[in-house]
């Protein structure tokens, strides 16, 4: 696209006081400053964290600040340049969401994905810019440039997927069987790389039979209605009295996460994913923590850049198909209907064209 070719104005989506929803507005398209780059957003999709936002509850006040243009899951196409950005005019690129700092310890010598000072695309923190925008503007060391051909909506799907790889390779799962509690969008791309990953046998457990049917279709290798079944009696079962070896959490009930625990074997390894909203409680410290010398892990995003360059060959290779999990698809204008989907339970991701 030429330069000429950028219009002055846009759509976008925008969150300009604590009401419910978003206002849809014309903005003026944004010039790329210093290292930043302008990207015109060829695929957004929502975010369970998303609802949060889009209500303006409680954890919204946490995780976001007024005002923003909502939308972390992002792929574009580069467009324009600031004077000190260098990338090539027409690249696609996936948003890397946690704009670390680039110079704290974390920074330095851990992840920064994990920078404790990290800003937040699409939330309000250090940008007010998102994806459920036309064009939007990102720094270029936030910006992740795609080597392989896939689509708008598979980059998209690299923000949650890389979530879900960094839990199972934090996980070592080779010739595990894994136990994945929640089949949302993350605990579904966790089970696909479970099996990309070398892992055994699947166990999916969630409450909702529209998702287990999902997890099957992924190819999950069980399923169980943990509403219906008691987890912990089918575990025992399914593992002759030993317990789990491998468990990824990614269900954020609390209850669940309390009982993980008591699911796993000696030596066993749980990785946490989902978000609980209360206070964790176990029961049986000892025997159910202590003694089994258990290795538990968190993850908070994706580790920069090495997932991305994982995950971008897992889906250009063929090995993880994210499109089953892409239940809908709405023109941007048509937010109200697609966060109206969301709501109802009914979608598993949602993607929305922002240029309609
Ligand atoms: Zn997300
Ligand atoms: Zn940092």
């Amino acid at each position: 696209m030429a330069d000429r070719d950028i219009p002055k104005t846009m759509k976008a989506l925008v969150k300009r006081d604590e009401n419910d929803g978003y206002s849809y507005e014309d903005m003026p398209v944004p010039q790329p400053q210093g290292d930043e780059v302008l990207i015109k957003v060829d695929s957004v999709s929502i975010c369970g964290s998303d609802i949060n936002l889009y209500k303006w509850n409680d954890v919204a006040r946490v995780i976001a600040k007024i005002p923003f243009v909502p939308g972390h899951e992002c792929a574009g196409t580069v467009v324009k340049c600031g004077p000190e950005a260098s990338i090539p005019i027409g690249s696609k690129v996936g948003v890397e969401n946690h704009f670390f700092c680039g110079t704290c310890l974390q920074c330095k010598y851990e992840d920064r994905g994990i920078c404790p000072t990290m800003g937040q695309f699409g939330h309000g923190k250090k940008t007010e810019h998102g994806g459920c925008s036309e064009y939007t503007i990102v720094s270029a060391k936030y910006l992740y440039i795609m080597k392989r051909n896939m689509s708008g909506d598979e980059i998209a799907m690299l923000e949650p997927l890389g979530v879900a790889h960094n839990a199972i390779e934090n996980l070592e799962v080779k010739n595990e069987d894994v136990l994945v509690i929640g089949c949302g969008p993350v605990g579904l791309l966790a089970q696909l790389c479970v099996k990309a990953l070398g892992g055994r046998r699947v166990i999916a457990a969630d409450i909702d039979d529209r998702r287990l049917e999902l997890a099957t279709k992924l190819g999950a290798d069980v399923v169980v209605n943990s509403g219906r079944e008691n987890l912990k009696d089918f575990v025992y079962k399914f593992t002759n009295g030993v317990g789990i070896g491998r468990l990824c959490e990614c269900s954020g009930a609390s209850s669940m996460v309390n009982s993980s625990f008591s699911m796993l074997r000696k030596g066993g390894h749980i990785v946490m994913v989902g978000l609980p909203k209360e206070p964790l409680h176990v029961e049986n410290v000892l025997t159910d923590i202590v003694f089994k010398a258990l290795t538990l892990k968190t993850v908070h995003g994706r580790r920069v850049y090495h997932t991305w360059e994982k995950i971008e060959k897992l889906v250009a290779d063929g090995i993880i198909d994210v499109s089953p999990i892409i239940t809908h698809k709405y023109k941007m204008s048509e937010y109200e209907e697609a966060f109206k989907t969301l709501f109802s339970g009914k979608a598993c991701k949602i993607v929305m064209d922002p240029s309609k």
